[in-house]
């Protein structure tokens, strides 16, 4: 299985005490800016939660939430808030973001009272076929295949940004461009998350010119405190400000794009083989956002929309939430409530594996997935005690089956800590879920020279052979297919009203991340804050649960071994952000408290105090 020898490792670290200094924890306006150890650029004030009024953004990053402000205070709307976030992602998390990469956006309009989302999945090229990362009958190393042009996606996320304005923006893509095109210029504070990302790349960056002058200034890793600019990134966006998204998909841009993947610009003293890949300046013309019915089930009186295939995350969150929802998880003590949430997750991971691909070459059951009777008869294979073998096997969500499993069990196999989540409401009542992403922290590792960003590696979420031999595999690479997605963002109505929304990176652990987070907040009622801050505990139908170091070292994990559940530790998984609604009109932002750094909260206008339970 190509995803068991993924190797290539990135974790984020909590920031270093004397940043940490400067991350004030206020409910911070973005006008609210601490110095940056160079004297260049401004840094926002930090804090995991705002509330208030006027509209809110949350994200993992200082500077992009206040782009988003910054464009809601000018009149703008949610997605015109998103956009310009996204955009500002793309300059200070351009490991995870960015007009290389592609995305999945969830939108509910509060004048229709309706969801609708954009699936703006990276294709494979038309040229691609199953055997899209095989030689000589046998899958390429998956390392090689990373950092390739091989690897490399049509990007969609220029065209997820145009679709989004189109239909439901008040602004101009030129307008919204222009707080992110001000941040490349003026440059970012490096963080030590950002340093500790850079430095896990480094051997990579260092074999691609264009990304080591980039990201390795002087040939060094950047200091904590430094300001980094990217002056080239600064004009692509004012360069799509005035040609707009044409220049990706039938301009300039693209023809560079394709010349980059064709013939990948390494370093001729590099030791690496770095495949070219065939894209080509008809797959970019072929390139086409989808707008998808969301995912749509309920949950004790709420209704939860999410992402459809080509993305699985809301078919899985929703068929775990429909095996959970049988229960009364409020009553449970914390062990049992942990214990039924590791089974659901696992029994749906199986499901997923199984069934979820890109509906354009694939029969997907979303209906079956997310239906009631089918969590119903997968819902009897939990027990007192954890599965006693893991993978489990699929149901038939077309014929559900009392406790019915049938075929072969389709395991997951590891999946990044990478991409990028951003929330955003307005004073409408509008809001957006957008996770975006390259895959692995850094894409490819490929910059497209003099154009300031990195390309995606996303085909590498193919399987590159089928996953359970003889039995179909939905996420095997065609021509011009989307690779399979875990990316979840989320949005919550009551009663035809937002509730809140949520979303996280994390590759396969962003389905249990927002599964988990929303039990915490929903079940456990806890503030949307603190059920994003609570240890995580990942369990994707494989033998070993990961788990947070504060479930790690609990006696929680000792009763839970016990039921029979086997753990292995794992530093970090996810890092969300939500929003939420509350009852007197205000906005609630929320994001980590301590992963990657911590998080961006912010609202137009501060007003009194988040709740407390
Ligand atoms: N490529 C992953 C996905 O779409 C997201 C990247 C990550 O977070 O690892 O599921």
């Amino acid at each position: 299985m190509a995803r068991a020898r993924r190797t290539v490792r990135q974790r984020s670290r909590a920031v270093a005490p004397a940043l940490a200094a400067l991350l004030v924890a206020a409910t911070a306006a973005p006008a609210a800016a601490a110095p940056a150890g160079d004297g260049g650029a401004r840094t926002p004030a930090k804090a995991p939660v705002a509330v208030g009024h006027g509209g809110a953004v949350a994200t993992v990053d200082a500077n992009a939430t206040a782009a988003g402000i910054d464009i809601l205070r000018r009149g703008g709307n949610a997605v015109d808030a998103a956009v310009a976030t996204a955009a500002a992602l793309g300059v200070s998390q351009p490991y995870s973001a960015g007009i290389g990469g592609g995305g999945y956006f969830v939108y509910y309009d509060a004048r229709t009272h309706r969801v609708s989302t954009i699936d703006g999945r990276e294709r494979a090229p038309l040229s691609a076929d199953r055997t899209l990362f095989l030689e000589k009958g046998h899958p390429i190393p998956f390392d090689e295949a990373v950092t390739s042009g091989r690897g490399v996606g049509t990007p969609g996320t220029p065209a997820t940004w145009e679709t989004a304005l189109r239909h439901w923006g008040s602004r101009s893509l030129a307008h919204v461009l222009r707080p992110a095109e001000r941040l490349a210029r003026d440059g970012f504070t490096v963080d030590a998350t950002f340093r500790k990302q850079t430095a896990d790349n480094e051997a990579r960056f260092k074999d691609f010119p264009d990304t080591a002058k980039l990201f390795l200034p002087g040939g060094r890793l950047p200091a904590v405190g430094s300001t980094l600019k990217n002056p080239d990134l600064a004009r692509t966006y004012a360069l799509l400000a005035r040609r707009g998204i044409g220049a990706v998909y039938h301009g300039e841009l693209g023809r560079d794009i394709v010349r980059t993947v064709r013939t990948p610009p390494v370093d001729p003293a590099a030791h690496r083989v770095v495949r070219g890949g065939d894209l080509t300046a008809r797959d970019l013309r072929a390139y086409r956002t989808e707008e998808r019915s969301p995912t749509h089930t309920t949950y004790r009186g709420l209704d939860v929309y999410g992402m459809a295939p080509s993305a699985s995350g809301g078919t899985t969150v929703a068929e775990a939430l429909n095996i959970l929802e049988r229960t009364d998880l409020s009553r449970l003590d914390e062990k049992s409530y942990l214990h039924r949430y590791l089974e659901a997750s696992r029994i749906a991971f199986a499901d997923r594996n199984r069934w979820v691909g890109d509906p354009a070459q694939e029969d997907v059951p979303v209906k079956g997935l997310t239906s009631k009777r089918f969590a119903a008869s997968r819902a009897c294979l939990i027990k007192d005690g954890a599965a006693q073998t893991s993978p489990v096997p699929p149901g038939d969500p077309r014929r559900p089956a009392a406790c019915g499993s049938g075929g072969t069990p389709a395991p997951t196999g590891y999946e990044g800590q990478n991409t990028t989540h951003l929330t955003a409401a307005d004073k409408w009542g509008n809001v957006v879920a957008y996770t975006l992403t390259l895959e692995q922290t850094g894409g490819s590792g490929i910059t497209v020279p003099g154009r300031g960003f990195l390309l995606n590696n996303e085909l590498t979420d193919f399987d590159f052979t089928p996953i359970s031999p003889g039995t179909h595999d939905p996420n095997l690479p065609g021509p011009g297919k989307r690779p399979r997605s875990s990316i979840s963002p989320t949005i919550v109505l009551d009663h035809g009203r937002p509730a809140f929304a949520l979303g996280s990176p994390g590759g396969a652990t962003i389905i249990t991340t927002v599964l988990q987070t929303f039990l915490g907040h929903v079940d456990r009622r806890m503030p949307l804050v603190d059920a994003i801050a609570a240890p995580r505990a990942s369990q994707r139908n494989t033998a070993a649960t990961e788990l947070e170091p504060k479930l790690w070292h609990s006696a929680l994990r000792g009763r839970l071994e016990a039921l029979g559940h086997v753990f292995k530790e794992n530093p970090e998984i996810g890092a969300a952000t939500g929003v939420q609604r509350l009852k007197d009109g205000r906005w609630v932002a929320a994001a980590e408290r301590e992963r990657r750094g911590g998080g961006s909260a912010m609202v137009v206008r501060p007003s009194g105090k988040p709740p407390t339970g």
